[in-house]
């Protein structure tokens, strides 16, 4: 990899996905390394929400469910998410949050593993996962365990207890990549089912659930599916697991909703795990979000996302080596996500420090500095610049203020 400037300009000149970062509200300036917390605000995403409220909602009003197809949005826009991480149609519905999504997935996998007790998983996953494991187990009234083992071990846990295996495919903080087809063997070997988190993967890399047999998959709408602040979330249900008795059984859930029946009787197909009205408006957002991203090769995402994470990494080499930024990233590039993170006492400041410099990443407690690497947006010449600029907030020790001392209550 070349980096004089040319080289750098050659490398977004040939970018095969430069054209989309115009598709995109981003000011010229701003670097925007937080894709993998809130994604970037696609341009088509104004008008389509705009024609949502004045005229599904204000002229169609309540015809608008069958009319502007808001009652099928959550199957519509599951189907397209399927062909992003290798399900079927049929096989994901876009609803809820990742979280409530993890507490139905984990439902659904214990229902079908009734003489199993507990859940396992990594003792680092994403708090929401192991919070919604310990809510079950209270639920329970302790007869489903929450066991979080050691990350490297995780595997060497699985014994006849294990009903469940929850893992995140790609870390939330050191961004490592798990070998999805490999662990849900072992797993399955086990007699276990798996619920992936594809919270930092759908999106952003190849995921391929039938593929590797998953069983069971979360995964965000407001990461690197861009649907916007709060957008629902997907969960997917393998067909042959999609028996299961969902325990949040609402009426959308139901067989037939508005025959407006006695007793819950579940829909066949995905259709089971929604549960109610869905949040139409943020539906929207979400299809603008994902039809986007279909019509960009992910493969090619992916090899510019290795690109760029390699480029960020050789230029903090060069350029910040001295200022103790110890990496928490895998060293090899296969097992790297869409991001690069790095350990600093003083990371929380410096990531203050670079906000005001235009550089949004983003710090997570204790010590990390996490920069995301969407590469539908970014270019290549806009990680020399964030390096720069963390550069010179390093050496100028910028970061060190009392105001950037203070945490906000979101980081
Ligand atoms: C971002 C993230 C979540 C978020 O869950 P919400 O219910 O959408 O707040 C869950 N799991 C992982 C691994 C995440 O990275």
């Amino acid at each position: 990899m070349t980096f004089d400037p040319a080289g750098i300009a050659a490398l977004d000149a040939r970018d095969p996905l430069r054209g989309f970062r115009d598709e995109f509200q981003l000011r010229e300036g701003l670097i925007y390394l937080d894709g993998n917390s809130l994604g970037a605000r696609p341009r088509a995403t104004a008008a389509r929400i705009a024609a949502a409220v004045t005229e599904e909602w204000g002229e169609g009003l309540i015809k608008s469910w069958l009319d502007a197809g808001w009652s099928t949005a959550p199957l519509r826009i599951g189907d397209k998410i399927a062909s992003l991480i290798g399900a079927r149609p049929g096989e994901v519905i876009a609803a809820d949050s990742t979280s409530v999504n993890i507490f139905k997935a984990l439902a659904a996998a214990i229902s079908l593993r009734p003489d199993r007790t507990v859940i396992l998983s990594e003792s680092t996953n994403f708090p929401t996962d192991v919070y919604m494991m310990q809510g079950i187990e209270a639920f329970s009234g302790g007869r489903i365990k929450a066991v979080r083992a050691d990350p490297e071990a995780v595997l060497d846990r699985l014994d006849a207890d294990v009903a469940v295996l929850l893992l995140t495919q790609v870390h939330y903080k050191s961004g490592l990549v798990r070998d999805m087809a490999e662990v849900t063997r072992r797993a399955q070997q086990a007699g276990a089912l798996v619920v992936w988190d594809l919270s930092h993967s759908a999106g952003a890399m190849e995921v391929d659930l039938n593929g590797a047999r998953a069983d069971f998959a979360v995964g965000c709408g407001y990461k690197y599916l861009n649907g916007g602040p709060g957008a629902p979330a997907f969960l997917f249900v393998a067909e042959r697991n999609q028996a299961a008795m969902p325990v949040l059984s609402g009426w959308f859930g139901h067989a037939s909703p508005f025959a407006f029946e006695e007793d819950y009787r579940p829909a066949g197909g995905i259709s089971r795990f929604q549960c109610g009205t869905p949040p139409v408006l943020g539906l929207a957002a979400l299809e603008c979000g994902i039809d986007l991203l279909l019509r960009a090769d992910i493969r090619e995402m992916r090899e510019k996302s290795l690109r760029l994470s390699q480029l960020f990494i050789e230029r903090m080499e060069l350029r910040c080596a001295e200022f103790g930024f110890e990496p928490v990233f895998p060293a090899d590039p296969k097992l790297r996500g869409s991001q690069v993170a790095y350990a600093h006492p003083h990371g929380y400041e410096i990531v203050q420090a670079l906000k005001e410099r235009d550089v949004i990443g983003d710090f997570r407690a204790p010590d990390i500095l996490r920069f995301g690497l969407a590469p539908l947006y970014l270019r290549h010449a806009d990680i020399v610049d964030a390096v720069e600029r963390l550069h010179e907030v390093c050496l100028s020790r910028a970061w060190d203020k009392p105001e950037y001392r203070l945490r906000a209550a979101v980081t």
